[in-house]
């Protein structure tokens, strides 16, 4: 699956992308947590980011910087980030989201933000999160997608909502924060998008 998702970037990039991608890649390509403007990448973070193409890859969040810049509801892993969203995700209280997996992990809402918790999880075992998004209503478009090829959501509807399943990737060791998006058209037409993360921590034993 990642390499399809990596073959899909590359694809994406020969097309005509719009300025905001040009103007984010060129901040990667000149960041010092770029990868490949690294002269010694230790051992650790080559684990990390041996799942994505070539040596582009933001050493903060080990995504392929191609997935990160061309997702317009991505922003800029870095605690101070360089590059912002550029569709600004929905954090309302209203984004109704509940955990139907709690004996792997928890939903917290820290402020404005929700985040699923795995803690600790060992190397190569289950790391799937499981989430009702609440709608009666069915609703138009609705996806979830995710800004990195080692988190994999997929859902499906039932009569309260939409199951949504994200899985990570426990072959890469190591503290991890990804960001999950859900979007929808609303009933005016105009893109809804609402944004949580799932977090945690891969152990080598
Ligand atoms: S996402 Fe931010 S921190 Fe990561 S390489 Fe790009 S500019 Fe640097």
């Amino acid at each position: 699956m990642n390499f399809i998702k990596g073959v899909k970037a590359k694809i994406r990039n020969k097309k005509k992308m719009p300025s905001w991608y040009t103007e984010r890649l060129i901040i990667c390509n000149q960041c010092s947590e770029n990868s490949k403007n690294k002269a010694k990448i230790p051992i650790k973070d080559k684990i990390r980011i041996s799942h994505n193409f070539g040596k582009d890859a933001c050493l903060i969040c080990s995504c392929g910087i191609n997935d990160l810049t061309s997702d317009p509801t991505v922003k800029c892993s870095a605690k101070s980030p360089k590059w912002d969203w550029i569709q600004v995700p929905n954090f309302d209280i209203k984004f109704n989201l509940e955990n139907y997996s709690p004996s792997i992990g928890s939903l917290t809402r820290e402020g404005k933000y929700y985040f699923y918790d795995f803690s600790s999880i060992k190397f190569k075992n289950d790391a799937t999160a499981v989430l009702l998004f609440v709608s009666k209503k069915e609703l138009d478009s609705f996806k979830v997608i995710s800004s990195c090829g080692c988190t994999m959501p997929e859902f499906s509807r039932n009569e309260k909502g939409y199951l949504i399943n994200v899985s990570y990737d426990t072959k890469i060791i190591g503290d991890f924060e990804k960001q999950v998006s859900i979007s929808y058209l609303k009933e005016n037409k105009e893109k809804e998008y609402l944004t949580f993360w799932i977090k945690g921590c891969v152990l080598d034993f």
